[in-house]
């Protein structure tokens, strides 16, 4: 199964959906451009632009701050997965 895995549910950009595809990481560039890094099962690792006005506040405030904001991390992205598909399957 590839998702979606509840009704109403928005892929991601690649057209895959969570828990398939995990944000991992999001970012501000040197120039100012915030991105999202995220791990796709099917289609690897790769980032997208994020719109400011379309974020949460906090998260926005945070990245300014920091530079950076972690999402899920590497390590934990098989347990992550498992986590919430077992969720959705129940
Ligand atoms: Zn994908």
């Amino acid at each position: 199964m590839t998702g979606p895995y509840f009704t109403g549910q928005q892929p991601s950009s690649c057209g895959h959906y969570y828990p398939d595809v995990l944000r991992l990481r999001d970012e501000k560039r040197a120039d100012g451009t915030l991105v999202r890094i995220v791990d796709c099962k099917y289609c690897g690792k790769y980032q997208f632009p994020l719109d400011p006005s379309a974020l949460d506040e906090e998260l926005v405030r945070e990245l300014h701050q920091k530079g950076f904001v972690v999402g899920t991390r590497e390590e934990e992205v098989e347990k992550v997965r498992k986590k919430a598909l077992k969720s959705f399957t129940k």
